[in-house]
């Protein structure tokens, strides 16, 4: 049975939530404050987590921020803001969903068994196959895929996941056009809620990171349809 955490201040929500969840047969943990909610998903091992945005003490940014640096248990945050900023700061900050209030408790739950899927694909992934540490090459750059580590000449670059999940997203495809959707698709899951332009914000963080300061970027941008990285001696394409 999947133990979840839920911190969550408005209390007849949390209650809301907890019940439905319980319905499902869920485990559940209900913390109303930030701090609190921090110091028990770093304590207790849960499933995964539901997180609010705004909360007593600590924020949710903060809490998604801090459980990531040690942990990888799945995050949905709970957020009553509709932007795009907010959601791909959630994003950011290490969350692997989101979900905007008020919402319906069903995409709740289908989010929730989302996330536990991929976790338990990812499981089984790693441990089928014993992590080997593989090099790849693409122009100058040289990637050591089980660290997730990208050296260009003498620079020592970090990626984080979803960083670098897009980065060799477009290189196993190198040399042609992948579109938003595919790399939505392929990085997000096709059941995130996820919009196309929160890619484009992740072209850009990827591009700071990788490019050189005296060279056009790896990752073009292919108008109206997405991006593509392009080996240096591939030939070029005509113009049309
Ligand atoms: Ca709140």
């Amino acid at each position: 049975m999947a133990k979840i955490l839920i911190i969550e201040d408005e209390k007849n929500l949390a209650r809301f939530v907890q019940l439905e969840l319980q319905h499902e047969e869920y485990e559940t943990v209900v913390e109303n404050n930030g701090r609190r909610g921090l110091d028990l998903a770093l304590n207790e091992k849960f499933d995964a987590i539901l997180l609010d945005l705004m909360l007593p003490d600590l924020n949710g940014l903060e809490i998604a921020r801090r459980v990531r640096q040690v942990k990888t248990t799945p995050i949905i945050m709970m957020t009553a803001r509709d932007s795009v900023i907010d959601r791909v700061s959630g994003l950011d900050h290490g969350a692997d969903d989101y979900i905007v209030k008020p919402f319906a408790i069903e995409e709740l739950l289908a989010r929730l068994r989302a996330v536990l899927r991929r976790v338990n694909i990812e499981k089984k992934v790693s441990s089928n196959t014993a992590i080997k540490q593989k090099v790849v090459k693409f122009n100058d750059l040289t990637i050591e895929t089980a660290n997730r580590i990208v050296h260009r000449g003498d620079k020592t670059i970090d990626l984080t996941k979803r960083e670098y999940n897009l980065l060799m997203t477009l290189i196993d495809n190198k040399n042609n056009v992948v579109s938003r959707e595919q790399l939505l698709n392929k990085i997000w899951g096709p059941e995130s809620n996820i919009e196309t332009n929160v890619v484009e914000v992740y072209v850009r963080y990827l591009r700071n990171k990788i490019d050189a300061p005296d060279r056009p970027s790896y990752i073009k941008t292919v108008r109206g349809t997405g991006y593509m990285v392009r080996e240096d001696d591939a030939p070029v394409p005509e113009a049309n």
